[in-house]
């Protein structure tokens, strides 16, 4: 008993002298990576299977959709799979980083920028499992989803709450929804936690008001470090409790660049900041990486506002010059961007003045000419 407590201790000590080491080791590179560090509770459950854990969570840029790939030790699992115009891109990336087989694919629900893509991955790679959102959805696109799951016999579940699936040293446990015949299909969404060690990423789909509220009073534990936004940052989901649940360090918003919902909308973007959540964003820094060591999670970028902090400091916030103004998705552009000339006439607006002028205005940063 005596040795084995004081072991227990040692552990301890020796867990936190390694951190103290590595916080020392990264201040003296003087480097600013972002790391994230798992809750100290969540840390003594997973204290035997944290030294062994690894994830990486690949949020990939899909334009107005969603598609995440998540590797741990050598399995895969696809997360949606975005919109059909980007469906050879999720193709072609899954086989840069190597795959042949996913262990699962989570179909968060039946709309087109998370179903899409999905198939084109059905018909490229051997798929173990789908946990699928249980309705079916009266589309051309559900159709041929149906057909090449047939085709290709690929086994199919509807997930529960507080089901859980292992891939490689991870953990997928499933938080909702709490009923698949929501009037809004959005909020039939699977979600779920996914889990590495002591850090953990929260997967929603486009769950809104609704759903998130009947989990939270299911009491289903939602706590993540990284949580992706709900619905592309919809004001119709992210509840302010919600939020609180999921009490995230990191958010990341998956939206296209300009899009015709003005995703993610300011008042999601505030509530993340007051719930003191760094943003990183598809539409600005393209796809994103996550690793997790099951101790700590690393970003291979700076948050979305270090970016735009760090622009406004720069010389260039001062100059005056002319930009383009999408009155409607309020986004802002250099005159000679690509999106400028398929902009309808009454959305532009010519404006003349600093980048933070038109920052002030309440306009955000084209995602391609980066104004
Ligand atoms: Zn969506
Ligand atoms: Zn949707």
């Amino acid at each position: 008993m005596r040795t084995k407590r004081r072991i227990t201790i040692w552990r301890g000590l020796l867990s936190a002298l390694s951190i103290i080491l590595l916080i020392g080791t990264l201040n003296a590179c003087g480097k600013q990576e972002s790391t994230y560090a798992g809750s100290p509770l969540a840390d003594a459950q997973a204290q035997d299977s944290r030294e062994e854990a690894d994830l990486a969570v690949h949020y990939l840029d899909v334009g107005q959709g969603s598609a995440a790939l998540l590797e741990s030790d050598g399995h895969y699992v696809l997360i949606d799979g975005g919109v059909n115009e980007y469906s050879s891109f999720v193709v072609s990336y899954l086989k840069k980083q190597g795959v042949e087989t996913l262990d699962y694919v989570v179909i968060t629900h039946y709309d087109a920028d998370h179903l899409a893509g999905v198939i084109g991955v059905l018909h490229q790679f051997s798929v173990n499992q789908v946990l699928s959102a249980d309705y079916e959805a009266d589309t051309k696109l559900y159709r041929s989803y149906t057909e090449i799951m047939e085709e290709r016999s690929v086994r199919e579940q509807h997930p529960r709450i507080g089901e859980t699936y292992t891939f490689g040293s991870a953990l997928i446990r499933i938080t909702g929804p709490v009923k698949y015949d929501y009037e809004d299909e959005n909020d039939n969404s699977v979600s779920a936690v996914v889990s590495a060690g002591s850090n953990k990423f929260f997967f929603g789909g486009d769950m809104g008001e609704a759903s998130e509220t009947d989990v939270l009073e299911e009491g289903v534990d939602v706590e993540a470090d990284v949580y992706l936004v709900n619905h592309h940052g919809s004001d119709t989901a992210t509840t302010e409790a919600f939020l609180e649940a999921v009490a995230p360090s990191a958010a990341v918003i998956s939206c296209g660049s300009g899009n015709s919902y003005g995703h993610p909308k300011e008042a999601v973007l505030e509530r993340l900041s007051e719930q003191g959540a760094e943003v990183y964003r598809t539409d600005i820094q393209g796809t994103l990486i996550a690793r997790s060591d099951g101790r700590e999670i690393i970003f291979d970028q700076k948050p979305d506002k270090a970016e735009t902090d760090a622009n406004q400091a720069g010389a260039a916030g001062e100059e005056t010059r002319e930009y383009i103004l999408n009155t409607n998705t309020k986004k802002f552009h250099l005159p000679d961007c690509g999106s400028v000339k398929d902009m309808k006439e009454k959305n532009k607006r010519s404006f003349v003045g600093s980048r933070q002028e038109v920052l002030d205005e309440g306009y955000s940063p084209c995602g391609n000419c980066r104004p």
